[in-house]
């Protein structure tokens, strides 16, 4: 079979391999991958920037966010029937078997030592096919098959919101209002969805110009474009009132710190991006540590979904359907054959998810 390989850390070494067809064990499925999105991290994977091979392997399979359908079912593997389509989460138990871990959290992980399938420690999903067990899988129904590619991203951002509401249970009530996302890249786009579903206004931030894509997406969901040209971060609590929650989805260090300055009292502000460990920043630290303490803000920092974000997802996958038709078709803005896995990491003005079509169905 054909997969997508990357020998960790070294820059560029992206490239195709033709390996074995996997066989499933009696305990797992065997799945066809139809389609793999590619975000930061596979960027970062094809940098050289991050990355670790399986034990015993000098290469890594990468692709993390994957649809499939599952072709061939082990005599063990209960649950689950060729033809069904699924998704599968990325991070496996630590080997350290921590608390987290153990409750199957591993999204919550306390030693680092977990491993993520197309990022650490154990291969991907852009490839042919791949195996697993049928309790790391998460069933897609047919009628999302589509569009359900975004999955592995929506449950980072279920988490994360999910994480947000669930903090805020320290206020005997809250009835947050106003949202900013920064970052308009699928996360921020799909933070910014989610957020609209829970009936938010929403303003969406990004560096770029208003009037092109971003504006058209974030218009078509009910929220509002704003180029950070137009309207810096340091300004926002001034001119369109303080938020009730940001998320901060760019990755860009500097919009991080300014988005303190956007949060309103008893405010939460979510990190999600890759900031980058250098160049390090000034920063005016004693004022910003008095203004959170005098106003209860709140910063919280989120990584990865579990199983149960996943199926969080597939719900709100379903609704958005429903609400926006289209909105999510419009994510992804180009379809690459396998063959022409390089172009992925080219990335074209206005992009906002590239996908890999492993299969043709
Ligand atoms: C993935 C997460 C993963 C994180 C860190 C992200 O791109 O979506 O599942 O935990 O990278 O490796």
């Amino acid at each position: 079979m054909r997969a997508i390989a990357v020998t960790p850390l070294v820059p560029e070494s992206t490239r195709l391999v033709e390996l074995e067809k996997p066989e499933p064990g009696p305990g797992q499925v065997l799945v066809r991958t139809l389609s793999v999105g590619v975000c930061g991290t596979d960027m970062g994977l094809h940098r050289g920037a991050a990355g670790q091979a399986p034990a015993g392997s000098d290469y890594l399979i990468i692709g993390h966010e994957s649809i499939g359908r599952v072709e061939e079912v082990g005599r063990e593997a209960k649950g689950l029937a060729p033809g069904d389509y699924v998704a599968c989460p990325v991070r496996r138990p630590c080997a350290d078997n921590c608390l987290n871990c153990r409750r199957g959290e591993a999204d919550m992980c306390l030693t680092g030592t977990f491993a993520e399938r197309g990022i650490k420690g154990q291969h991907g999903f852009l490839a042919e096919y791949y195996v697993e067990e049928p309790r790391w899988l998460v069933k897609v129904p047919p009628a999302l098959k589509d569009v359900a590619v975004v999955l592995e991203p929506l449950s980072v951002v279920e988490k994360a919101v999910a994480q947000v509401f669930a903090i805020q249970s320290r206020l005997l009530s809250w009835e947050p209002r106003r949202a900013a996302v920064i970052g308009t890249g699928a996360i921020g786009i799909l933070a910014a969805i989610l957020l609209r579903l829970r009936g938010l206004d929403v303003y969406s931030f990004a560096r770029a110009p208003s009037g092109g894509a971003r504006t058209r997406v974030a218009e078509a969901m009910g929220a509002t474009y704003w180029s950070t040209a137009d309207l810096p971060l340091t300004s926002v609590a001034r001119e369109l009132g303080p938020a009730d929650i940001i998320i901060e989805a760019s990755g860009n260090t500097e919009a991080a710190l300014a988005a303190l300055d956007a949060l309103g009292s008893n405010g939460v502000l979510c990190l999600l991006g890759l900031y980058p460990q250098e160049p390090r920043q000034e920063i005016a630290a004693g004022r910003l540590a008095f203004e959170m303490m005098v106003s209860n803000r709140l910063v919280l920092g989120s990584v990865n979904g579990s199983g149960r974000h996943f199926e969080m997802g597939i719900t709100h996958l379903a609704e958005m359907e429903q609400r926006w038709p289209g909105l999510l078709a419009s994510l992804f803005t180009r379809r690459l054959p396998l063959s022409e896995f390089a172009q992925a990491f080219q990335r074209p003005p206005g992009e906002i998810k590239t996908v890999i079509q492993v299969t043709e169905e």
